[in-house]
């Protein structure tokens, strides 16, 4: 049989057609009016779609480039920084933290799971300069409590800086309260990686005049400098902004003109997309890895006893072309991952569950049957609440994409 190769990797994700046309097309110098005009386009559309009235800025890197700029721009050698962990990406935060001479705090929790809003409370004291954490965490699926986070900082002096490379797109996200918003195009823009986001705050853009860290291609004043231009500092891929373009456009069709409402779409996409896929893997008998508050990016799932999630990973690739994640690090084996973010729709989605349905009763026949999680697939989109969510378009015809 026919094979496609179709990826449910939560970054990269599948591309936008749209996208892919006006990356082919992108054959223009970046000092030029035509490019001005473009990147003035995008800034203004990633302002809508980040929901602020903060400058974003865009960085040529991969999402930690940006996460790294919040670092160098907004800390200093020595000082204490907090950071709320429980997974890969929290561990990066870290990281990149020592890796600049703070002094890190970090409140834990164990993979699968979220700290409560005590514990963190608990960590943050007068001393503290800065909050890192992820909106989701793409390494367990888990949905960190930003708002909760942001409400414990409201009044104090302590800057909150939120990693939504993944939460961008997928969830109800409140920018004002955020210091600093991180975004990567590789993810629910649905456009390949290299594309960088980050939407700061007045406050944040005061706290970069006293910063004693050294930066220079990650210095966001330069980019702002600039970007009031319609410019980039540096020569920005200029194929991935037009893409980018394209991709916005997208959005707002799908927000009958409001890229604001575009992107709710698709955050109701992402979540309607999530519960499908838990409905599912529940009739099978199968456990979420994050239970207590899984997001919409990704869903993951533990693998069943006595079987490796790369065994069904491999299984579901090699006979049918579609690639999940397995677990990273010391996850490896024990969970794999489904994503929902960006250009995935119902039809990616049960397509996908009935091959990982086929995979499991090859691996386990005494333990799974076919018939089970599709007619469980389909109840879930069937109830009524789902179906009110249901963007309008969200597939691409031919005709739109050649128009
Ligand atoms: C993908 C991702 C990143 C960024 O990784 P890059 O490989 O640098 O693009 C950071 N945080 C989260 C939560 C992610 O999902």
């Amino acid at each position: 049989m026919l094979r496609k190769t179709r990826i449910f990797t939560p970054g990269p994700t599948p591309l936008l057609p749209a996208a892919q046309f006006a990356m082919a097309a992108a054959d223009m110098h970046h000092r030029t009016p035509e490019f001005r005009a473009v990147y003035s386009r995008v800034l203004a559309g990633l302002k809508e779609f980040f929901d602020t009235s903060n400058d974003v800025i865009v960085f040529t890197s991969s999402g930690t480039g940006a996460m790294e700029a919040a670092v160098s721009n907004l800390t200093s050698p020595g000082e204490e920084v907090l950071v709320i962990t429980a997974g890969k990406f929290g561990e990066r935060w870290t990281k990149l933290c020592k890796v600049f001479g703070c002094k890190v705090t970090e409140v834990k929790a164990e993979y699968g799971q979220t700290p409560s809003l005590a514990e963190i409370k608990e960590k943050i004291t007068s001393a503290t300069r800065a909050v890192f954490m992820q909106a989701t965490e793409t390494s367990t699926g888990i949905r960190h409590d930003v708002p909760g986070v942001a409400a414990l900082l409201k009044g104090t002096d302590t800057l909150l800086i939120v990693d939504a490379i993944t939460g961008l797109g997928t969830t109800t996200l409140d920018a004002g309260s955020v210091d600093m918003l991180i975004g990567g195009s590789q993810k629910a823009f649905m456009i390949p990686p290299g594309l960088s986001f980050a939407a700061v705050s007045e406050r944040a853009w005061q706290r970069m005049e006293t910063s004693k860290q050294p930066r220079y291609y990650f210095d966001l004043r330069a980019e702002r400098k600039v970007a009031k231009n319609g410019e980039a500092a540096f020569t920005p891929s200029v194929a991935l902004i037009c893409a980018l373009d394209a991709a916005l456009q997208y959005i707002g069709k799908m927000g009958n003109g409001s890229i604001g409402d575009g992107r709710k779409s698709l955050v109701a996409n992402a979540e309607q997309c999530a519960y499908v896929t838990r409905e599912a893997v529940a009739a099978a008998g199968l456990e979420l890895f994050a239970p207590a508050s899984p997001g919409a990016a990704v869903t993951a799932v533990k693998a069943p006893m006595g079987i490796s999630s790369t065994d069904i990973v491999k299984k579901v690739k090699s006979e049918f072309g579609g690639i999940m994640a397995d677990g990273q690090g010391d996850m490896k084996g024990q969970i794999f991952r489904i994503a929902h973010l960006g250009f995935f729709d119902y039809m990616d989605t049960i397509a996908l569950l009935a091959a990982l349905e086929h995979a499991l009763v090859s691996l386990a026949p005494d333990r799974f049957r076919l018939g089970t999680m599709l007619p469980a697939a389909q109840r879930a989109f069937a109830e009524p609440a789902h179906q009110q969510t249901q963007p309008a378009t969200l597939k691409q015809t031919h005709a739109e994409v050649s128009a």
